[in-house]
């Protein structure tokens, strides 16, 4: 995978050694394109017969935070999702059945400024979240 590369190369400038663990850690996050526990990287890295304890794939995403690599969403505290820093800013849709979470592109950028203009502040971020019901919990919702 390319983009596995990349992230190769943003480690190493990083100073963060590249190390088969973290490799591994890093594919599932680049396949899965959505936020994920630590408990979710370690079932999907199980599935695929890699074995890492739970505590490793914590050690490295602790790594990875610090490092700025990734970004530690705090939907629920025993939920912490991690995702990867790609640099641009997004938004996220949250279903609040299954608590998938699909990024949104920013819909903002021209309100915020007008904000700005409107009220002389120096807008430095803005956070927005939806929620709702996924097609899939949807669907299953009408088979009961
Ligand atoms: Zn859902
Ligand atoms: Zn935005």
């Amino acid at each position: 995978m390319d983009e596995l590369i990349l992230w190769k190369e943003k480690l190493k400038e990083k100073g963060i050694r590249w190390t088969k663990q973290r490799s591994a850690l890093l594919r599932v996050l680049l396949q899965i394109e959505r936020p994920l526990s630590a408990q979710e990287i370690f079932i999907k890295l199980k599935k695929e017969g890699v074995n890492l304890r739970l505590s490793t794939v914590y050690r490295n995403l602790n790594c990875f935070k610090s490092n700025g690599v990734v970004r530690n969403l705090n939907f629920d505290e025993q939920k912490n999702k991690f995702e990867l820093i790609k640099g641009e800013h997004h938004h996220h849709l949250i279903c609040i059945n299954c608590e998938e979470i699909r990024p949104l592109d920013c819909p903002l950028q021209q309100f915020e400024t007008e904000v700005d203009q409107e009220t002389d502040y120096a807008i430095l971020e803005h956070r927005m979240k939806m929620y709702g019901i996924c097609p899939n919990c949807q669907k299953n919702n009408n088979d009961l």
